[in-house]
Formats: C-alpha cells, structure tokens, sequence
C-alpha cells in the first residue's frame, strides 16, 4: 500500500513540477507577445502607418509547428486587423483542411504589418523596416516550418534578392538554425489567374501543402 501511495506521490510531484514548467512557458510567450504587439502597434519606421486602418499583426496557435506568411495586409485584413481574412483568407482555409488542418493548427502573419494603399506591392524599404517584427514573431513562435505564400514572403523570409517565384519553388530552405522553409504562391494567385495559369498554380499549391504536411510530420 505505502508503495503505491508513494509511487502516486512522485507522479503528482513530476506533474506538479512540469505544469509549473509549462505555465512559465506560457508565462514567458504571451509577455513576448504583448510586448511584441504593443512596439508593432506604436510602430512608425515606414509611411504605411499614416495610411493603415488598422497594423494586422498575427493569429493562430502561438505554439505552432507550421507557420504561415503572406506579403501584407489586404483591404479586409486592414479593415479588421487579422490577417487572412476575406476572399484570400477563404482560399487558404480550403488550402489548409485539404491536408486536414485549420487556421488554428497553424500561425498566419504577413511580412508587413500596415497594408501598402490599393495593394501596391511591398516596396524593399518598407519590407527593411518592418522584417525586424516578422524575426520576433518567428523567434517567439520557433515554428518547425514556414510556409511561405507569394515572391515577396519568399525573399523577404530567406532574406534574397530574388522576386522570382520560380527561385523558390520546389525547394526546401533553412533558415535559424534549423526552420525549414518552403514557398509557394499566395491564395489571391489562385483567385485571380484565370485558364491554364490557373491550373497549373492549383496543381503546384497542392503539391506544396502536402510536402508542407510531409515536413512538418517527419520533424
Ligand atoms: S509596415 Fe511595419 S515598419 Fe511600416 S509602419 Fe507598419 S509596422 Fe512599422
């Protein structure tokens, strides 16, 4: 009996250390977070900020294996400071429960913060002063694999000069000492291609999310 009542003694003992272990992580993420969130919101290193509705920071499970990044808000995102929502967030919804996952499996959150007025692109300077805040995000959320969706995420996140999708597809990068990156094209591409280009973006997506899926599971 005293065996038993003992062995039962060191189980709540290695739970009660680990739980204490677990709720300082926790602890330790969501200060980050806050501190991150608050230095993005008061943030005015570029001109988007004059313009910007609302800064879209991130959302999603902050203890991700996958993390998700696009290249900057949209109307919709700025409207309502999340990001990936609207049409392009519907797109990629679909794009993640077609390897079973949804938008609370995963981490989401562009390179810039502030939307670019009528969706100009990321010009390099203002991907300059804003990359210091998507480095905290990915350091906070030490993801196993970084999808990244559009040219501007890819050379933003591996830090190359490129513009050209094709450099990035089909490959796998690392960046940190071991996050593996992979890329492929933004949900609005799919949207808004029309005919064969259309089809094949379909294709390359899909095969992207299952090598995604196929990454993340063998980590
Ligand atoms: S886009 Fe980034 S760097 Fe520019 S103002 Fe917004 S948060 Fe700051």
């Amino acid at each position: 009996m005293d065996k038993v009542l003992n062995s039962l003694i060191n189980a709540l003992q290695f739970e009660k250390k680990h739980f204490r272990k677990y709720i300082a992580v926790t602890e330790e993420l969501e200060k980050e977070d806050t501190l991150l969130e608050s230095d993005i919101m008061n943030c005015r290193k570029c001109s988007l900020y004059s313009t910007a509705v609302n800064k879209v920071i991130g959302s999603g499970n902050l203890s991700a294996n996958i993390m998700l990044v696009g290249e900057a808000p949209g109307e919709e995102e700025d409207k309502r400071g999340v990001p990936f929502v609207g049409r392009a967030g519907e797109k990629l919804e679909e794009m993640l429960k077609y390897i079973g996952l949804s938008k609370n499996d995963v981490y989401i959150c562009n390179v810039l913060k502030c939307r670019p007025p009528h969706n100009a692109d990321p010009t390099r300077e203002q991907e300059e002063s804003c990359i210091v805040f998507l480095k905290r995000q990915i350091k906070l959320v030490k993801p196993k694999v970084i999808l990244t969706l559009g040219r501007h995420a890819a050379s933003a996140v591996l830090d190359k000069e490129s513009k050209n999708m094709y450099e990035y597809l089909n490959k796998v990068f690392e960046i940190d000492g071991g996050i593996k990156v992979i890329s492929t094209y933004h949900p609005a591409a799919i949207l808004y291609s029309k005919g064969e280009a259309k089809n094949k973006i379909r294709i390359q997506v899909a095969s992207d999310l299952v090598k995604l899926k196929g990454i993340a599971g063998e980590l």
